[in-house]
């Protein structure tokens, strides 16, 4: 790496998990060499959290020096592309995946190179593994911006999701109290209370594995209260079951809250859905009752990628993810059944394309994968052949673009130093064009 330039006061946006933040301040960071890393100091990357801090000096440390690698020997850059689309033309069906760190035009790029290559394509979104994936994409949710949640809602169920773990600064940025003065309180619901926080919220066990009981439960003391004059649950199963207890003090609350904010995750565990379903169906029935909205949370993790990937993936290919052949005119979604860990486990393609960085469980099927890996990263992958690595310039801090926050906010990413590297959307673009070229001769 040449060194690093970062003047005094540059604002910079983290995309280390899916809140984005656009608030961290790069203060005195100088230029120093690879080895030295200035910016591992906390006051290097103020505001950031512990894993936006690592997240942003792993980029500003980004080596520019190698290109690319094939079958793990350091290659060209022109001569990895070319290899990588000679071989990906090769092949007799490629899965591209990924996606998790990218920007909206890197994520467009691996959609389109999907296409040409009619190709499998699932940028990991958890609800492709969900059998009713395609159904909660058709039925909507009613939801709201971070800001909505902080500045209105006076009282947040956080339901079966993990904001400290998913999100690390969404309580400090959006649950911090109301400008208003109005108490906001805070519940946690979930199946263990492990999982719970503690941090200034009233924590509900439910019982395991009844998160969409608990939603019918909560509707059903609110029904109620709003709705028909005759009692929607009897006396005697709402004191015997240990549900209705448990969401009592929740019911309670809803009704004496102005606002109502709930804040989900789309992987909390449950592998049919139906617990999600509920929760949107609750929200749906409550806004029409007072104002209320769900705020759903992707599952985080490495990158600000997921949002951004399932909106493409859906304006393209009509779902979030799992599409057996990429084609904009005639896509099929195959939700749970052509998901790329399915896809893998099944030896169902003998090529992969891999676009920045995955979840644990597909990087675990991938490391169990034999066939044709091109990785488009940041970051070199195990040294495994076949496979091809391009170097691609990380998301923070060094790529122009653009990445959609979860609430659907665009925010826009600035370079604050500059770059050899090319973007992973210029490299995708260029494997595609020598594809085409192919195509021609
Ligand atoms: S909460 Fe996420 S985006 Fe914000 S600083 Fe931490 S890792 Fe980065």
């Amino acid at each position: 790496m040449s060194g690093l330039e970062v003047g005094r006061d540059e604002r910079a946006v983290c995309t280390g998990c899916p809140l984005v933040c656009d608030d961290i301040l790069l203060a005195d960071v100088v230029a120093t060499p690879a080895t030295q890393t200035a910016v591992d100091r906390p006051s290097a990357c103020e505001q950031a959290c512990e894993r936006g801090m690592k997240w942003l000096a792993e980029a500003l440390r980004h080596d520019d020096a190698c290109e690319a690698s094939v079958d793990a020997q350091p290659a060209g850059r022109d001569t990895a592309i070319a290899t990588a689309a000679l071989r990906l033309n090769d092949c007799r069906r490629v899965l591209v995946t990924g996606c998790w760190d990218a920007t909206l035009e890197t994520v467009a790029a691996a959609a389109t190179l999907a296409e040409c290559l009619g190709a499998a394509w699932d940028p990991a979104a958890a609800q492709s593994a969900i059998a009713t994936g395609p159904t909660a994409t058709q039925t909507g949710r009613i939801t709201a911006d971070f800001e909505e949640l902080r500045d209105r809602a006076d009282c947040v169920l956080v339901w079966s999701a993990d904001p400290a773990g998913t999100h690390p600064r969404f309580r400090e940025r959006f649950l911090t109290p109301l400008a208003s003065g109005r108490e906001r309180r805070v519940f946690e619901l979930h199946g263990s209370l492990e999982r719970l926080s503690g941090q200034g919220t009233v924590e509900i066990e439910l019982p395991e594995g009844q998160a969409a009981e608990a939603a019918v439960c909560l509707q059903l003391l609110l029904q109620e209260q709003f709705g028909p004059s005759r009692p929607a649950v009897s006396s005697s199963v709402r004191s015997s079951t240990e549900l209705f207890t448990a969401m009592a003090e929740v019911a309670a609350a809803c009704l004496e809250a102005e606002c109502i904010g709930v804040v989900t995750a789309d992987s909390s565990g449950e592998s049919s859905g139906v617990a999600a379903a509920a929760i949107s169906q609750l929200v749906a029935w409550l806004a029409h009752k007072k104002p209320a909205f769900e705020v759903p949370l992707s599952s985080g993790g490495s990158g600000a990628g997921p949002s951004g990937a399932a909106a493409v993936s859906t304006w393209r290919f009509g779902g979030a993810g799992a599409v057996a052949v990429a084609d904009r005119e005639g896509r099929r979604l195959a939700a749970a059944e052509a998901d790329a860990n399915r896809l893998l486990s099944r030896g169902e393609v003998d090529g992969v394309v891999v676009v920045g960085r995955v979840p644990d469980t597909i990087a675990a099927s991938l490391a169990a994968f034999d066939g044709l890996k091109v990785s488009v990263s940041d970051q070199p992958p195990p040294s495994v052949a076949p496979q091809i690595w391009l170097n691609a310039a990380p998301t923070s801090l060094a790529s122009d673009g653009q990445v959609l926050r979860d609430d659907g906010r665009l925010v826009e990413l600035k370079a604050v130093r500059p770059i050899a590297t090319p973007s992973a959307a210029e490299l995708l673009n260029r494997i595609l064009a020598e594809l085409r070229a192919k195509e021609t001769r």
